[in-house]
């Protein structure tokens, strides 16, 4: 802390990877912090937990399983507090099905799509046409803030590419990302979302942590820094209300049925978009209306722990809409890094459109398991039988706000909001609502919420 300056008090709501980092940045600049969270576990939708199957332990990622070397705040983060020798290498390849072939393709090379068997000579002309404009497009695309993105945001990814690409590259490349990275077909979302996700993943290789990238918030948490006094975090301490008050800011939480008031001189709300709204009423009306309208698909995917590991070496196959219509990936959690299956075994999870998890929100873990199980003979047959031989156990995760699938327009909504928030607020907001759903962008919002209140917080010379 500078000289001159001293530490306030300053309340994060919400433990997933936003809250987390901006607690990190928050402590590192010398200010008191206080983590509340609702659920009796940190790291949110990144966050990782232990199922028994018969005699062995599987560890399973509740959302987030997947990391990259282009995510450059997270590994600047890592660098930071002492934790880039955690991260490990693992599978940066994805398959493609195509006419029951699985087409493998490195995230590390681009030119393997100039190379693969999945497309002909003239869809692969035509996808310089996508690298070209994947460059362009870069130049708008923030981590912590992607309303740059307004200016190209134009049309959805569909319309562009049966516009610049063909519709092979539309339904064996572009849709399979967005349905991978967004549960929603290439027509529901925006094309900026498209070249999002391949700016995030083309071009470096795939990292992870032993025994899953639920890892990260808890080795944060587990630092001196984050483990002295003035550092608290409070589990189960659903937050109601934020709301300024004098110089600064007051928050009511629950536990159990007692109320708790707090006052702190700021407070970073990193709680989903939706949420958000509900509990901060000095929110105009404007931007109360744009963050319940936030489009969060819904997943539901099944997690198979199975006695042998299937062959295959990629980190999963994607599921062309044209090929089924429901199942969009197939993840292969064992090549994602050590730790989440025992020794020899497999660990497998099958990711849906969103279309098919809301219709099975309700409906009890083993009818999901079995319709899961039906999908899987239908597009991956051998997968299906290579599951019923070597079955351990099964496990379902629900996410009714999974990740932000932004329509084409989203981006320019999203500017109209940036542009409205105050960057000396004493609350302060984060989440990947700011950016596309992703660990790194969650994380890059928190350390920018961090900074802002860091720098408000400082006296005026
Ligand atoms: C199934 C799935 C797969 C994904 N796959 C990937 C992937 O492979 N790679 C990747 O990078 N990203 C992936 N993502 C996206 C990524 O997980 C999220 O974008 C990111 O983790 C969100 O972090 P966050 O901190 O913004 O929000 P969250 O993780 O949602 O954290 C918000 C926290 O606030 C708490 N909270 C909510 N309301 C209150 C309240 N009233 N009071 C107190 N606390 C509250 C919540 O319990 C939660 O812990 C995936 C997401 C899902 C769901």
């Amino acid at each position: 802390m500078a000289a001159g300056a001293a530490a306030k008090n300053v309340i994060v709501i919400g433990c997933g990877i936003a809250g987390t980092a901006a607690a990190f940045r928050l402590r590192q600049a010398g200010h008191d912090v206080k983590l509340l969270e609702r659920e009796n576990y940190p790291g949110g939708r990144m966050s990782s937990y232990e199922k028994s199957g018969e005699n062995v332990r599987y560890r399973i990622d509740r959302g987030a399983s997947w990391l990259s070397h282009n995510y450059r705040p997270m590994i600047k983060l890592l660098e930071d507090a002492g934790l880039d020798s955690r991260m490990l290498p693992c599978s940066s390849e994805l398959g493609v099905l195509r006419d029951g072939r699985v087409h493998r393709l490195s995230f590390v090379r681009t030119s393997d799509l100039l190379r693969t068997g999945l497309f002909g000579w003239k869809s692969k002309l035509k996808a310089v046409n996508l690298l070209r404009d994947l460059g362009s497009a870069r130049r708008s695309l923030r981590w912590h803030d992607m309303s740059g993105a307004a200016g190209i945001d134009v049309e959805s990814a569909r319309d562009y590419a049966l516009r610049r690409l063909d519709r092979p590259l539309l339904d064996y490349l572009v849709e399979p990302l967005c349905s991978t990275q967004f549960l929603a077909p290439a027509d529901e979302v925006a094309a900026v979302g498209a070249f999002s996700i391949m700016w995030g993943t083309f071009g470096a290789a795939s990292f992870t942590f032993d025994g899953g990238v639920g890892r990260l918030p808890t080795l944060l948490l587990g630092l001196p820094l984050m483990r002295s006094e003035r550092t608290r975090v409070e589990l189960s301490a659903r937050v109601t209300d934020v709301r300024p008050d004098g110089d600064g800011v007051q928050v009511t939480w629950e536990r159990d049925g007692t109320r708790h008031i707090e006052h702190a001189h700021a407070c970073v709300v990193a709680v989903p978009g939706p949420v958000a709204a509900g509990i901060v009423p000095s929110l105009t009306d404007d931007q109360r209306t744009y963050l319940t309208g936030l489009r969060y698909t819904s997943d539901v995917h099944v997690t198979f722990g199975l006695r042998k590991p299937p062959r295959e070496t990629a980190l999963g196959v994607a599921v062309p809409r044209r090929e089924h219509p429901d199942l969009c990936v197939a993840l292969f959690e064992h090549n994602l890094g050590p730790g989440r299956a025992p020794a020899g075994r497999g660990l497998v999870s099958l990711v849906f459109r969103h279309h098919w998890s809301a219709e099975r929100g309700a409906l009890d873990d083993a009818r999901v398991i079995e319709d899961a199980l039906t999908a899987v003979g239908e597009a991956l047959p051998d997968l299906a039988v290579h599951i019923a031989e070597h079955r351990d156990m099964a496990a379902v995760q629900r996410w009714d706000r999974a990740v932000l699938a932004r329509p084409a327009g989203g981006y320019r909504d999203l500017a109209r909001f940036t542009a409205g928030l105050d960057p000396r607020s004493p609350i302060q907001l984060a989440g990947d609502y700011f950016s596309y759903s992703t660990t790194n962008a969650s994380l890059a919002t928190g350390e920018q919420a961090a900074q802002r209140i860091v720098t408000a917080l400082r006296p005026a010379s």
